[in-house]
């Protein structure tokens, strides 16, 4: 074989898969241009409409599928497909295009659907863009329906030992309509971690990787494969010695996933009886049943920015009222902290329409936005006082650089709250207000805003990003992005002091939490509470019951007094490697998490 042996994207679901390739094109079919006699125009419609019902029924049966093979909130991926299905406006103008234009039934259809894509694909938002595939799980089955080619067709028979599955797009439906026993993994030429099809493969246990860089025009159905769903790396005709690499990493992966299983439902205590609470970060409402189900005491972090999703108008107060009420109902008894809009910088959904700027992430955002649009924020702390009712609900605030950002929160929080009296609305009259600590100037007015706040939140992303003037996204800088770096260290030890001090809580929410050998740091700077990314909670707290305090502390000092990242890092590894094995922890860790590869933004 010539070309590339080595092929590159971004692993959204752990796991290492080997078997042959199977290249399935399931993709938009040629359509043929055909120009509809007029008496024929209504047959072409009613083609159309019986295409459009094949499909749909096609999806509800996915939708089962899905719910008895992922779980209920999985199946809901499937919904919007169905909606698009069953819009009157959507199918009203190519039934439109097909009378006035006399286009076929298939190519009315492609034309406002490469329409749409065309805007959707180029839209600043990035959950307009997530939408593409929503909308490629109906484009293709509807044409390939109309030009009589067959789905069971396309799905050919992989091979006699599960495959790994290449494709274009991988859409929620082409991953449940592939049995577990034909698939051993997926590779995708488009895609993100938050993509539904990503969430699904997690969901599946499928390992997977997406976004492959420059294609996979060398494969060939049959070549064989390894794919690494955690480090996004796919490796074609191994050698003999690379597949007992993958062998021995899987069964290391294996042999952890099993520690961890035993310790599911126990609490996350140091061996020397330290306890911890664990909190998961939910950016999607299909995250939260299984950030419950990996025992996460409550949500640390709930980006309200994905409520956005793929819309054109911000939801509504009852529609945020009755999502953040759901929430705190799935975690009662613990806190659900919820953080109003932290639009611009790198989150820009469609109905968020702001002047272009020269440096976004030193722009209009986050709190700005908020307190200068107080209509959208008030619409947020009117939502979150009526769902504060039902559970612990408390209001966190991003990007905070100035006390009087606090004080004016607090103050609209007070204000809407008599409103809502006034209004006779039920509501609670008390919201708790936290600041996230994401810029230099936060961590140095840290005893300040803790003084002015009910608790306090790192978002380490951002602390990060701001203190090493290293954009978080910036693939390039990836290896400059580090918050073992020194200088991110000895503030975040500031920070936790600070908390102190005033008596409120401080915790760290950003992806660094969510990295093993950063928790035992941050467990050694003096932090008990951690909100970490969803799949990683088994991880983390596998590990917080392997280590001991006194230890984490000693790392911690390392850290604190070194000169450089590397010199922390090994710090704080020979400290870890006194209570686990090294190996055993990094075949676990997911990659990335403390580089800006896997950080999420809408
Ligand atoms: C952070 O900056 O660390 C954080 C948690 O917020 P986000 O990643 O959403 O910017
Ligand atoms: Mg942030």
């Amino acid at each position: 074989m010539t070309g590339r042996r080595v092929l590159r994207g971004l692993g959204v679901s752990q796991g290492i898969a080997i078997g042959p390739a199977s290249v399935i094109v399931w993709d938009l079919p040629t359509v043929t241009r055909r120009v509809v006699a007029v008496e024929l125009v209504e047959t072409e419609v009613q083609r159309l409409q019986d295409a459009v019902a094949a499909v749909r029924t096609l999806l509800e049966d996915l939708r089962e599928r899905t719910r008895q093979r992922a779980g209920r909130e999985e199946a809901k991926i499937f919904d919007a497909q169905i909606l698009m299905l069953e819009d009157p406006d959507f199918l009203g103008e190519v039934e439109t295009l097909i009378r006035e234009n006399q286009l076929s039934a298939e190519r009315a259809f492609e034309f406002k659907t490469l329409e749409m894509r065309a805007l959707w694909s180029q839209s600043p938002s990035f959950q307009l863009r997530q939408r593409v595939a929503d909308l490629t799980g109906i484009q293709v089955p509807v044409l390939n329906h109309l030009v009589g080619k067959s789905l069971q067709a396309a799905l050919k028979d992989v091979a006699a030992r599960p495959a790994i599955v290449f494709t274009r797009e991988l859409t929620p439906g082409l991953t449940v309509q592939l049995e577990r026993e034909q698939v051993a993994g997926f590779a995708s030429l488009e895609g993100t971690r938050t993509a539904h099809a990503a969430i699904l493969a997690r969901s599946l246990r499928i390992p997977c990787v997406m976004g492959l860089i420059g294609g996979f025009e060398e494969v060939r159905d049959g070549t064989e494969v390894i794919l690494d769903g955690t480090h996004g790396v796919v490796l074609l005709d191994p050698t003999a010695e690379q597949l007992a690499e993958a062998r021995a990493a899987e069964g290391l992966r294996q042999e952890l996933a099993r520690e961890m299983d035993k310790v599911v439902s126990e609490p996350a205590v140091t061996a020397d009886g330290v306890a911890l609470a664990l909190r998961g970060n939910v950016d999607l409402p299909e995250e939260l049943d299984s950030t419950a189900e990996h025992g996460a005491e409550g949500v640390g972090l709930l980006r309200t920015e994905f409520l956005i999703l793929g819309r054109t108008k911000l939801p509504g107060e009852d529609e945020q009222a009755a999502f953040f009420e759901r929430v705190a109902k799935r975690f009662p008894a613990h806190p659900v902290i919820i953080r109003s809009y932290d639009l611009g910088g790198d989150k820009y959904p469609a109905p968020f329409q702001s002047a272009p700027e020269a440096n976004p992430f030193l722009g209009w955002r986050a709190i700005r936005v908020c307190l200068d649009q107080p209509e959208i924020f008030r619409t947020q702390i009117r939502a979150l006082l009526r769902a504060r009712r039902h559970g612990d609900v408390q209001l966190m605030l991003p990007l905070v650089t100035q006390v009087e950002e606090v004080e004016q929160a607090r103050e609209l929080v007070a204000e809407t709250a008599r409103e809502l009296r006034r209004e006779g609305v039920p509501a609670a009259q008390d919201l708790p207000v936290g600041v996230m600590i994401e810029t230099p100037a936060a961590a140095v007015l840290a005893d300040e805003l803790a003084q002015r706040s009910d608790f306090m939140s790192i978002g380490t992303n951002d602390l990060t990003q701001y203190t090493l003037a290293v954009d978080r996204g910036n693939a390039r800088l990836a290896r400059r992005f580090t918050p073992h770096h020194p200088a991110v260290v000895n503030l975040l030890k500031q920070i936790v002091e600070a908390g102190e001090r005033a008596g409120v809580e401080t915790s760290v929410c950003g992806e660094m939490a969510s990295d093993p050998i950063s928790a035992f740091l941050l467990l050694g700077l003096g932090f008990r509470v951690l909100s970490v990314a969803p799949p990683t909670l088994p991880l983390v707290r596998w590990l917080v019951r392997q280590v001991e305090v006194r230890g984490a502390e000693r790392a911690a000092e390392g850290a604190l007094q070194a000169a450089t990242t590397s010199e922390a890092t090994e710090v704080i590894e020979e400290a870890i490697s006194h209570y686990v094995d090294l190996e055993l922890l990094h075949a676990g860790r997911l990659p990335g998490v403390n580089s800006a590869a896997t950080l999420k933004s809408p």
